[in-house]
């Protein structure tokens, strides 16, 4: 299997040691499945690793867009986990959580002047600027409360990570961040330095997703210090941090390998403390944003197959009565995933068919060529694996589809954490 909490027991699919077709049938579909168990593990790897190879300073961040409701937070929170914030949304539901968002970064490539505001009402500890204007408009609403805000820059430093272009964004033409190489890094550092209600902490980047690349991160780092040294040389400002971002890769099918994060983080440690000494820089206080490979595989979609639909010559259909609305991201970049018959996995899979949604759209594929056992039909039980991020946080209500619910998984137990959306919650808002 492609990941260690998913097991087979008696022709029926189990994931973190439950039954899965019992906890569709208890639960109802389209049903989100998290492991809070292996999430908790993914939270403790990143902080031994951050702390043995970077130093206690040192503090991984969980990216809250890759998946974010008020439970998760107080797991964050009990794991002694950062956050990163990329709306108001995050920052309301993190301070519902009770956690501590002084320890929150606030990113985004453009902050609204309520965000701003709203933000340092919650005491968020750190702006992430991405260009001058909101530098500007940071110092402002500081100056006019009578605060120093803390902030980070986020450059661009030029590294294309070999993934999807979609989700590549440390290149050079990028809406996000300051190109180090057009120097409009260097001038929003000066202009930054300049204002007084702003205390300049260091650098972000963050260079693109599903990273599995070789040395991505260390030639990443080599860039920003390279950057950093030479401000100090310039304008004698030394970054106390520096924030490399998010990215590593998950395995969602055989094809993809399994990373070690340990290894990885303390092969960038070593490249990191390497280029520090050859630059004469003190070793900066290391953050990174890991979102994907804190809770991907740590999800999963459970979902109740409809019709079964057989076009001679041509291609087969299995429907299911989830959709693009709660799993979007075949129909945005193509991306590939492990779907299972749940309740049939002994039976050998030799119906080719694509695996759809219900939603009016014909892109609304969830995954196309997949095989399953040749009885493959109504009531069967299918799970996609690997759904723990950018799943719920980009669920929309399409079609006028609630959204399913969350129920976490630990030590043999299960409890929604995000109940499921009902009727009248649709038309909430309607007036
Ligand atoms: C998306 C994003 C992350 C998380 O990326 P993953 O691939 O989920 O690890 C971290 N930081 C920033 C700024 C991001 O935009």
């Amino acid at each position: 299997m492609i990941c260690d909490n998913i097991t087979t027991e008696n022709g029926v699919l189990y994931f973190a040691g439950q039954n899965t077709v019992e906890l569709a049938r208890k639960y109802g579909t389209p049903l989100y499945l998290l492991d809070e168990d292996k999430i908790r593990e993914k939270c403790r790897i990143y902080k031994k690793a951050f702390t043995t190879h970077f130093g206690s300073q040192a503090q991984p961040l969980f990216a809250s867009k890759a998946n974010c409701f008020k439970r998760l937070y107080e797991i964050m929170k009990e794991e002694n986990m950062g956050i990163d914030v990329v709306s108001s949304g995050e920052i309301y539901t993190a301070k519902l959580a009770g956690f501590d968002l002084s320890q929150a970064y606030f990113h985004g490539n453009n902050k609204t002047d309520q965000d701003i505001a709203y933000a340092m009402d919650c005491g968020v500890g750190y702006f992430v600027a991405d260009n001058v204007e909101e530098v500007k408009a940071v110092e402002k609403e500081a100056a006019s409360r009578g605060i120093v805000q803390k902030m980070l820059l986020r450059l661009t430093p030029g590294i294309d990570p070999h993934t999807y272009a979609a989700i590549a964004t440390g290149k050079v033409d990028s809406k996000f961040g300051s190109a180090i190489e057009t120097g409009q890094a260097e001038e929003i550092v000066t202009y930054t330095l300049r204002q007084s209600h702003i205390r300049l902490m260091g650098y972000h980047c963050h260079v693109g997703s599903q990273i599995f690349g070789e040395d991505i991160f260390e030639r990443t780092a080599e860039v920003m210090l390279t950057f950093s040294a030479e401000m100090r040389r310039k304008h004698d400002f030394t970054a106390p941090v520096l924030d490399l971002g998010g990215g590593y890769g998950v395995r969602y099918t055989q094809d993809d390998p399994v990373l070690d994060i340990e290894e990885k983080v303390k092969e960038v440690a070593t490249a990191i403390k390497e280029t520090c000494r050859r630059l004469e820089l003190p070793l900066p206080e290391i953050h990174m944003e890991p979102g994907r490979s804190i809770v991907a595989d740590g999800g999963m979609t459970l979902y109740t197959v409809g019709t079964v639909k057989k076009i001679p010559g041509y291609k087969n259909y299995v429907s299911v009565d989830g959709s693009m609305a709660d799993h979007i991201r075949f129909a945005l970049y193509g991306s590939r995933y492990t779907c299972l018959l749940a309740s049939k996995m002994s039976e050998p899979c030799e119906f080719k068919a694509a695996l759809v949604g219900r939603c009016c759209e014909s892109g609304d594929i969830i995954q196309e060529d997949v095989m399953f056992p040749k009885t493959v039909g109504r009531g069967d039980t299918v799970a996609v694996c690997t759904t723990g991020a950018y799943h719920y946080s980009m669920a929309s209500n399409y079609n006028r589809l609630p959204k399913p619910p969350v129920v976490m998984l630990s030590g043999g137990d299960s409890y929604v954490a995000v109940k499921r959306e009902r009727l009248e919650d649709l038309c909430r808002n309607d007036v």
